[in-house]
């Protein structure tokens, strides 16, 4: 028997997608993703990016306050005993992934901790009279009458071993989530790359850091006019021009102290002293196991055809989160979709049975 719907993802879209088609009696199964080495060095492991952030101020609903209470009683003993103690502030990250987790799971969702390694999404003929196929890494072929795609996008990261080394300890993709930290707020800051994001990023951050040191591997911003005309007038923010960095400079005990860079025009290396290094060097859609089966959009990521909608290239296929949306990227906006993606399948579900 296939599946009314199917959910690839573990983000904030993907539960929020569960939460709907479940309470829409569903049934929705969800692949969350498998726990694998090699996908924790793609940074694709099950929960997404949200998972890898801190304190996550800017969820509506969750204001710093002493969640803990709530958390036990909100998720199983077991899983609180493998999470870290609550520390009095808003929800982390993962304690917020966890709640949206469960409330899934309470709402009758079944969840299967594996990847969808490729899809068929051949229209049938006739729809509804052949299910979409989906293979996953347990090696088993599911069928599934709709297809909600919520794989979400990974941060580019330059790759080093000492930027792998201070990730969560100074060293973030995301500034809008990290930013705020205390352990940014006035001391000097980097922001890698030299396109909107890295611009933004380091805008966003002058409201902590006693500096921004935008760094960029060209003498040019690749950045639109009124986003470099922001960084150039931005007291805080010193541009330092054809600069490549060497390594991310920390310890044990404070995290990231300092950034090593190379020059590309023969000038002497910099060592600077910051406690803070931003990744701004774009996101991939993780799109790989489709494999063509949608059309995505020429930066890679799942085309939305349809404004307002979720619907993408494929009737019954719907997308939701970053894996579609490279432009707010935002947990509330990605759980938003999610909403909207089970709303689209269920109206789809509807008019074709
Ligand atoms: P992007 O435009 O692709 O820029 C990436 C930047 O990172 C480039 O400057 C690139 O350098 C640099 N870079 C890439 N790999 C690097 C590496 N390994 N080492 C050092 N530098 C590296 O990506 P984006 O800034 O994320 O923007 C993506 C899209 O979203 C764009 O269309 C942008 O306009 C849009 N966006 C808009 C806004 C806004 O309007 N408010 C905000 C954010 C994003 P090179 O320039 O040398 O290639």
């Amino acid at each position: 028997m296939a599946e009314k719907v199917i959910i690839i993802g573990s983000g904030p879209a993907a539960w929020a997608a569960a939460i709907y088609s479940a309470r829409a009696n569903l049934r929705p199964l969800v692949f969350e993703g498998a726990v694998t080495e090699a996908n924790r060095v793609a940074g694709t492991l099950p929960l997404g990016q949200l998972a890898l952030t801190t304190e996550v101020e800017n969820y509506p609903g969750f204001p710093a306050g002493d969640l803990k209470a709530y958390l036990d009683t909100a998720l199983p003993e077991e899983k609180r005993a493998e999470m870290p103690p609550h520390g009095k502030h808003g929800a982390t990250g993962p304690e917020l992934l966890e709640l949206m987790r469960q409330q899934a799971l309470n709402f009758g969702t079944r969840i299967i901790t594996e990847d969808i390694k490729g899809v068929d999404f051949r229209v049938p003929c006739t729809h509804g009279r052949r299910p979409f196929g989906l293979f996953a890494s347990d090696g088993k072929t599911y069928e599934a009458q709709s297809v909600i795609v919520a794989t979400g996008a990974r941060a580019n990261y330059l790759g080093l071993p000492s930027e792998e080394k201070f990730k969560n300890r100074g060293v973030s993709g995301c500034a809008v989530c990290d930013g705020a930290l205390p352990r940014f707020r006035n001391k000097p800051l980097v922001v890698i790359g030299g396109g909107d994001s890295a611009v933004e990023e380091a805008t966003y951050l002058t409201k902590f850091a006693s500096k921004v040191h935008l760094v960029h591997r060209r003498d040019k911003l690749r950045a639109s006019k009124i986003m470099v005309e922001r960084a150039e007038t931005n007291a805080k923010i010193d541009i330092l021009w054809n600069r490549t960095v060497e390594e991310v400079l920390g310890n044990d005990r404070e995290g990231v102290t300092g950034v090593r860079l190379k020059s590309t025009v023969g000038a002497e290396d910099l060592e600077l002293p910051i406690a803070g290094f931003f990744l701004g060097i774009g996101h991939t859609p993780n799109t790989a196991f489709l494999q063509g089966a949608l059309e995505l959009t020429g930066k890679g990521y799942v085309c939305w055809p349809v404004p307002m909608r979720t619907f993408t290239s494929v009737p019954g296929v719907f997308a939701a989160g970053d894996v579609a949306d490279d432009y707010y990227r935002q947990a509330v906006t990605a759980a938003g979709t999610g909403c909207m993606a089970a709303l689209d399948a269920e109206r789809y579900l509807a008019e074709h049975e």
